[in-house]
């Protein structure tokens, strides 16, 4: 039986990434705010216990079961009274029996009585106020304390933090560890989420080899493939492996038709350029669904983007650099969209600069930066075949698309990794 949950939403058109034409370089905003308005999400839906739905994404709205906290509970371990309590020094009788979380005070306070209450009991019958037990002196049968406490005072009413009924967190948000325990408080035991997307990894070259293996003097090590992998694993997505493909049109050709049936997305790095070792581009490019974007954006060359057997394809640069700013920029908010999510834009933070720099108008800049002392350092080289750089890194230093020169110690704006989810 197709139940609702199960239901997958059509396929993308076909003419989803087509750019106007005109526009030689695009700039990074049009880009983004493209994939914005054409990508929609990809995958059914599903119900899950909430001890699974760390970082899932939300396909409907969650609502309060209950209210939090359920009942009028006492913040203090104290002693409960019917407040207000004047000014001045207050007697009370103490009642028998005391009241403890999880060990409610079945009979009622009389007014002018107080009754020993631990936090978290619910107040009982008679009771709206508390004092702190540090603040008061008993013999175990009378209260002593001084006033003035207002009503209401160390207690915690009633549906003060969640209301039953009330929407507690929105649809398409994506469900952190804290989510978890304002769902759970509210009695809610299981979560209607996205299926989560499966994305395709795949390196393309001839040139490559796998991470540890004995290698030519003329292989590269793949190293795209680890770190798209984490990437897209630190967002939450279905990471499957694709490996490498050689720089062969059929080989290519079998492994993204295989690759289509078992993804909802595909990443590709290499061979996205226009030349003719880029097979990727080729390859897209009798799918009738091709664009290559060239993008105003430094380091980055063209994003070749397709469908392929109605399958996005984001064909991301080879160079590690390249491909990792390229899946950030543009990969993680479009992947975001499609698993049924928020369009994603990363917080940034004007730092002092701890570097002078001149750019040209036309292309906004990624710089690999740190924070030191304060201030954004940038790494020593732009060379995007710098590795290296990128571990150094804790984030990147965005430059605008308009010529600049930034001087020592003006503010520019720092996007931490962590503001990538990474
Ligand atoms: P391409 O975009 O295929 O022309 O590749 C651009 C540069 O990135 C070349 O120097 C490639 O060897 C390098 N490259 C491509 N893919 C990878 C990869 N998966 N790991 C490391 N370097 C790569
Ligand atoms: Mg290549």
């Amino acid at each position: 039986m197709n139940s609702p949950d199960k239901l997958i939403p059509p396929p993308l058109r076909n003419d989803c990434f087509a750019m106007p034409q005109g526009a030689y370089w695009t700039p990074v905003a049009d880009a983004l705010d493209h994939l914005r308005t054409h990508l929609r999400p990809v995958t059914g839906t599903e119900t899950v216990p909430l001890h699974q739905a760390a970082g899932r994404i939300l396909a409907t709205p969650v609502i309060a079961r209950r209210s939090h906290p359920p009942q009028a509970n006492s913040a203090v371990d104290g002693y409960g009274f019917a407040g207000p309590a004047p000014v001045g020094a207050q007697h009370m009788p103490l009642v028998m029996g005391r009241a403890a979380a999880g060990q409610p005070f079945d009979g009622s306070v009389p007014h002018g009585q107080a009754i020993r209450i631990l936090t978290g009991a619910s107040l009982p019958q008679g009771v709206d106020t508390v004092v702190l037990q540090e603040d008061v002196t008993t013999d175990g049968t009378t209260l002593a304390f001084h006033g003035p406490l207002k009503s209401g005072a160390n207690a915690r009413k009633a549906g003060e933090d969640m209301l039953a009924g009330a929407e507690i967190l929105p649809a398409l948000h994506r469900l952190t560890a804290a989510d978890l325990a304002t769902i759970a408080a509210t009695g809610g035991g299981m979560v209607t989420v996205r299926a989560r997307l499966r994305v395709g990894i795949l390196s393309t070259g001839d040139e490559l080899i796998a991470a540890g293996d004995p290698a030519k003097a003329s292989q590269i090590y793949d190293a795209n493939r680890p770190m798209l992998c984490a990437t897209v694993a630190a967002w939450g997505h279905e990471v499957v492996d694709l490996g490498r493909a050689p720089d062969r049109p059929d080989a290519l050709r079998t492994i993204m038709n295989d690759a289509a049936n078992r993804c909802d997305a595909i990443l590709t790095s290499g061979g996205a350029s226009a030349g003719e070792e880029d097979h990727m581009s080729t390859l897209l490019k009798d799918t009738g669904s091709f664009a290559l974007w060239r993008m105003a954006v430094k380091p980055g060359r063209p994003l070749a983007l397709g469908l392929w057997r109605d399958t996005p394809v984001f064909g991301l640069p080879g160079n590690p650099v390249a491909a990792q700013v390229c899946a950030l920029i543009f990969a993680r908010p479009a992947l975001s969209l499609l698993a049924g999510g928020n369009w994603l834009t990363p917080q940034a933070f004007q730092v002092p600069a701890a570097f002078d720099k001149s750019k040209k108008a036309g292309r906004r800049e990624y710089l690999r930066a740190r924070i030191s002392n304060g201030q954004a350092e940038v790494f020593p080289s732009e060379g995007s075949g710098r590795i290296s750089g990128l571990s150094w890194a804790t984030g990147l230093v965005e430059l605008p698309d308009e010529a600049l020169h930034v001087s020592y110690g003006d503010p520019v704006r720092f996007l931490p990794f962590s503001s990538f989810d990474l």
